[in-house]
């Protein structure tokens, strides 16, 4: 950055550097826990049809609240067995930004937020580009799994720091790992004054018996549990994210959202794929069976996975994960350093993008064990 424009730069910014994984043109892309299946034809076509029906009407703004589509994505919510109202929903461009709303309202200046590392990379950036503080928070304390999170220790953890916002996230990214409730009631009791946000960004991939902190909302006005439409629905490229809490929390975000943040196209889309939620979630288990796949044959080849309940796998006893890394990239198989010395994180793709990572891991386990 020229010097005449670091010296204008916010002090807490200088020096920093962006955020973003690298975006590289190679034949299997398992680096951003993205839906590898395309949107099928009939959507396309939904789509298509909403924005051509939407796109005169663009001289004018878009609904504000968007109301249609916070309904819909509450009948969403409520058919996974919590009941939940549109007066609880909010919606933004992404989870992310739904996340930056709760930190301007929530955060700000003189005020700190906690979470537990490692966790998604976004939660410390949005905290801090609102100028609230970070505390890095710390997994597997005592624990038999690598990475875990017990009440107890989040609990001491609350105590110690006394957070104005805390951050769970459950499915944990990039370690795979779900929280019990337990975990939250106990943050939540833990901390009278906080805004506890369980980030559920990869809710849908959850096992079996793996609960939703939604269920706790009723009677707890401090929860929010955020979750989006990138990652089970496989539309990153719209940008929907959205939350659910109480009503009155809902307000609050409307102090500082810009207004008609969520553009009209962006609330036609997301109707469309909602309109066929079934047909959208239909990969779901097929990408939950690759995830299991690659669990069991990573171990078969003397690696370390993390057991996960998200469309991913991080995996550990690699002597230097950079290098195995670059070695992977070698063989046109892009996956995550996500900075942890060891471990890579890797999407679970379509069967034959998943062979193509398995086969070149398979190669390089010889060499790149620990
Ligand atoms: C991918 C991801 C998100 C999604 O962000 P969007 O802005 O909705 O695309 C949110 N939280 C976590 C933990 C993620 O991994």
């Amino acid at each position: 950055m020229r010097s005449e424009i670091e010296a204008l730069l916010r002090p807490d910014l200088r020096g920093r550097s962006a955020y973003g994984a690298p975006q590289l043109d190679v034949p299997v892309a398992l680096n951003t826990n993205e839906n590898s299946y395309a949107v099928p034809q009939v959507v396309v076509d939904e789509i298509t049809a909403r924005v051509r029906a939407a796109a005169a009407g663009l001289n004018r703004y878009p609904d504000r609240e968007a109301t249609q589509l916070r309904t819909v994505l509450a009948a969403y919510l409520s058919a996974t067995g919590t009941a939940v109202d549109a007066s609880q929903v909010w919606a933004a461009n992404g989870s992310n930004e739904v996340l930056l709303h709760l930190l301007q309202a929530f955060g700000g200046p003189g005020r700190t937020a906690l979470g537990f590392t490692p966790a998604y990379s976004m939660h410390p950036i949005i905290t801090t580009t609102t100028g609230t503080t970070w505390v890095d928070g710390m997994r597997g304390v005592d624990t038999e799994a690598a990475f875990g999170l017990s009440a107890a220790s989040a609990t001491e953890q609350v105590r110690r720091h006394r957070p104005d916002v805390v951050f769970l996230c459950s499915p944990n990214n990039p370690t795979g790992t779900a929280l019990g409730l337990d975990v939250v009631e106990a943050v939540i009791e833990a901390a009278p004054d906080a805004l506890v946000i369980v980030d559920e960004a990869y809710a849908e991939f959850s096992r079996p018996g793996v609960p939703s902190a939604l269920t706790l909302l009723t009677g707890r006005p401090r929860l929010v549990v955020t979750r989006t439409m990138s990652k089970a629905f496989a539309l990153a490229g719209a940008r929907l994210g959205y939350l659910a809490a109480d009503p009155d929390l809902i307000d609050a975000l409307r102090l500082v959202r810009m207004p008609y943040h969520l553009g009209t196209q962006t609330q036609a889309v997301a109707l469309a794929a909602l309109a066929h939620t079934e047909l959208m979630l239909d990969t779901v288990d097929a990408i939950k069976a690759q995830r299991d796949r690659i669990v069991s044959e990573l171990t078969a080849m003397g690696l370390e996975p993390v057991p996960s309940d998200a469309n991913f796998v991080l995996f550990g006893h690699l002597r230097d994960s950079h290098a195995a890394w670059q070695a992977l990239l070698d063989r046109g198989v892009l996956v995550r350093d996500v900075g942890i010395p060891g471990y890579l994180r890797v999407s679970a793709g379509t069967p034959e993008e998943t062979s193509a990572f398995l086969t070149a891991m398979a190669d390089l386990a010889p060499t790149h064990k620990e």
